[in-house]
């Protein structure tokens, strides 16, 4: 029996990093929540495990042959789940009618499609998938606002601003928005230290756990460049209001500068659980399982302003927006392209911002009327992404 008091969560990205924590937050408020549908690439064997704890009446893998073999494990465990495949099949479950909140979890502009499917069916979103709104911009705002669809932030960074702003978002009172960074594992590095960089390295994030395409993300900046982009689409402020400030400790999530002055600031162990749990909770507030921050033993609080040369990543992203259209999908798809062959190792550390530059170079700027026109960019410009990586293999 399922209790229909209870809010549905669909989980798009359920094997994944995001994924997880959502789920391991979802054990710990039973009372509130039941899981509805569960999405994954193609790992079928995470989300087998999943949908055989969870129960859930949906799952669908992107791959289709990977849909199969869960079909037939679930189908020999007794299981009463529902797969779906493809993805046409991910979409699905990520619009199904009885669902009342969706965590957009997937990982790269794979997750433009089911998140917008999701906001077309008026859904209540939990958005960690930044790229969705870097490739898709106004597009994907103006959907939200059409089909009357919510959207809470669980970016820690962008949570925490929604967090420190008043209700009504940016407003007159409002100076600048300043978004923290960790400056990743290799914060303090010259240049020429960072041309030896091995992908073991870039995915040890010295405060978070996460997926391996944002570890690296982290460790180049470009993370934070995409996160300026987000920002700038989610809270409506133009790109000048908004600046990058280095914390390397990680408590303070990011602030809200007002003009008499004051700066609110949103604190916290660095741990993805407490902005999932508040955004699933919004506007109450519900168990995280993540630790309390311990003043009597906090070193200290330390700022500085970001390495521009060494990370070029970030003033890559800062001119993409300025340049707007299709500027950010090319800069995106150019940085997905050339973060897997890093990890690939086909290409080195350096290489990953001198690819993106070089895409966005030699792409013509353009406007999208459409999401169908902005997957056409996305497609041409990882076309030249490759080609540059060939031409560049380390
Ligand atoms: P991850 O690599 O751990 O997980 C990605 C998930 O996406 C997996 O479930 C995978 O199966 C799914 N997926 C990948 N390709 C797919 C496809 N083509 N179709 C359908 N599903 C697909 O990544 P993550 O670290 O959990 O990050 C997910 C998103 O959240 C990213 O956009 C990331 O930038 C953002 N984010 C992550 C963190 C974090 O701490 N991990 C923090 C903030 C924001
Ligand atoms: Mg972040």
């Amino acid at each position: 029996m399922t209790d229909r008091s209870l809010e549905t969560v669909t989980i798009l990205g359920a094997t994944g990093s995001i994924g997880r924590q959502t789920l391991d937050v979802l054990a710990r408020n039973p009372e509130r929540y039941r899981v509805l549908g569960l999405t994954a690439g193609h790992r079928w064997r995470e989300l087998a495990e999943h949908c055989l704890t969870w129960r859930p009446p949906f799952a669908a893998l992107a791959d289709e042959q990977a849909a199969e073999a869960l079909r037939n494990h679930l189908r020999e465990a007794g299981s009463h789940t529902q797969v779906l495949a493809g993805h046409a099949g991910v979409a699905e479950v990520a619009a199904l009618q009885e669902a009342d909140t969706v965590v957009a979890a997937i990982v790269g502009a794979a997750g433009v499609r089911p998140t917008l499917a999701a906001v077309e069916a008026g859904k209540k979103i939990l958005l960690a998938n930044k790229e969705t709104l870097v490739v898709t911009g106004a597009l994907f705002m103006e959907a939200v606002k059409r089909h009357g669809a919510t959207l809470l932030p669980v970016d820690s960074e962008h949570n925490a601003i929604f967090q420190c702003l008043p209700a009504e978002g940016v407003g007159p009172g409002v100076r600048r928005l300043l978004l923290t960074a960790s400056g990743g594992p290799f914060r303090g590095w010259t240049r020429e230290q960072l041309t030896a960089v091995t992908p073991e390295q870039a995915v040890c994030h010295p405060n978070w756990d996460m997926g391996p395409k944002i570890s690296v993300d982290s460790a180049t900046l470009m993370n934070k460049g995409l996160e300026y982009i987000e920002a700038c689409w989610l809270f409506d402020v133009a790109p000048q209001r908004i600046e990058v400030v280095i914390h390397p400790q990680s408590v303070v999530h990011s602030m809200v500068e007002y003009l008499d002055g004051s700066v609110l600031a949103q604190m916290g162990t660095p741990d993805m659980r407490t902005p999932i749990a508040c955004a699933l909770s919004w506007p109450e507030r519900i168990e995280s399982g993540a630790s309390r921050l311990d003043f009597a033993t906090l070193s200290g609080l330390d700022f500085q302003a970001p390495d521009n040369d060494a990370f070029p990543c970030l003033g890559l992203a800062r001119q993409a927006m300025e340049e707007g259209g299709a500027a950010t999908a090319v800069l995106n798809a150019a940085n997905e392209e050339a973060v897997a062959a890093f990890l690939d190792r086909r290409l080195g550390f350096n290489a990953i911002g001198a690819v993106v530059e070089e895409t966005l170079q030699r792409t013509p700027s353009s406007r999208c009327a459409d999401v169908d026109a902005v997957m056409d960019v996305d497609a041409r410009a990882r076309d030249l992404a490759r080609s540059l990586i060939r031409e560049w293999a380390c």
